[in-house]
């Protein structure tokens, strides 16, 4: 029913919020800021701050689209959503124990593009690309041009889930999977259905946040065809991520069935004070979204200034856990190379 409804005449949610037009998300993505001096510009900042610009981007590519800008404060560089995009000089810091592969995944590459590492489910890289480079992932370093695997790729890749029966959920990763096209992921979701003991499929992305109008009619049709129960792990960091698109995309995302939960990290400057996780979970919520995971910083090289140190984040958790329901509370957790599952602090 959902899927029959034109951009125009029909909302999911019952609300007056028009639909994205199909695709277009796509021109949004091709038309994201890549250079520092433009988002510096946009966003009217003190031109100081172009020469650290300049300098971190030499490091860290920016790729920041319009509708994820245009929820930043004008003029003001202390920003949260600024500060998790825009490079500075001390991109090009190094630390003692910062590397460039904090998870060690090079070990669990059973595939090309596939993390088996925890028991029951299977990580696979869907896509590259992702919509926004945001400066602290873990992920910045990841040898993409090696694991973004073909259609024969694939092929292995499915016939390693098919082999295993005890995967019961394949979760699609990236980079961000929905910065891969429709056709693309339709193939691949229909493959996955195929397989009778997958019971779930899972999307780590961020799309949804960073350009709302990713969730367009094309995405709900292979979502809601699937036999596969649903779950989107957002990645939303901060509160003034979420305006009206975001939770009219949430929408649309609930009433083709899936269960949204947000995984966000803990970051100095952008999220490290009790109120701004206690709007975050709150925000969520009025977005039908529940909070999931809260990461503890990872030591990914270049983005030691984001670093907050597991007692701070342990003390932050404890003082919201007084002033928040447990539902949306989130789990403060960090992977452990070589554990069975992300560990909890
Ligand atoms: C985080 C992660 C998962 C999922 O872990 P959950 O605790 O189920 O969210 C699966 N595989 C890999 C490689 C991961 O990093
Ligand atoms: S993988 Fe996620 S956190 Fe990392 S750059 Fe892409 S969108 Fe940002």
């Amino acid at each position: 029913m959902l899927l029959h409804c034109s951009p125009s005449n029909c909302s999911p949610d019952g609300s007056d919020a028009p639909w994205p037009e199909p695709g277009s998300w796509r021109r949004q993505l091709a038309g994201a800021i890549r250079d520092p001096r433009d988002l510096c510009q946009r966003l009217g900042l003190d031109p100081a701050y172009m020469a650290g610009a300049l300098e971190g981007h030499e490091l860290f590519e920016v790729r920041v689209p319009e509708a994820f800008a245009a929820r930043m404060r004008t003029g003001d560089p202390m920003d949260p959503l600024l500060r998790q995009v825009l490079p500075l000089a001390s991109e090009a810091d190094t630390s003692p124990g910062f590397v460039t592969d904090p998870l060690e995944e090079a070990q669990h590459t059973a595939r090309r593009g596939l993390i088996h590492k925890y028991a029951g489910r299977v990580l696979l890289i869907a896509s590259p690309a992702c919509a926004v480079n945001c400066r602290y992932c873990f992920r910045r370093h990841f040898p993409y041009d090696d694991n973004a695997p073909s259609r024969s790729q694939w092929e292995d890749t499915l016939n390693y889930l098919r082999d295993d029966s005890s995967l019961r959920e394949a979760i699609l990763s990236g980079g961000d999977p929905l910065a891969a096209s429709d056709r693309q992921l339709a193939w691949l979701v229909e493959k996955l259905d195929s397989i009778r003991h997958l019971k779930r499929l899972r999307l780590h992305t961020r799309l949804p946040v960073v350009i709302p109008d990713r969730v367009d009619a094309i995405m709900l049709d292979w979502l809601a065809s699937t036999r596969l129960q649903k779950v989107m792990v957002l990645h939303i960091n901060h509160a003034n991520e979420i305006d009206d698109a975001v939770i009219a995309a949430c929408a649309r995302l609930k009433a083709a069935g899936v269960t949204l939960l947000n995984q966000s990290v803990i970051l100095r400057g952008v999220n490290d004070d009790v109120d701004s996780l206690e709007a975050l979970s709150e925000r969520l919520f009025e977005a039908g979204v529940l909070p999931y995971y809260l990461h503890a910083f990872d030591p990914v090289a270049g983005a030691a200034h984001f670093a907050v140190s597991d007692e701070t984040a342990e003390a932050l958790i404890a003082e919201l856990r007084t002033r928040l329901p447990g539902f949306l509370m989130p789990t403060l957790a960090r992977e452990i190379p070589g554990e069975a599952s992300k560990t909890p602090l």
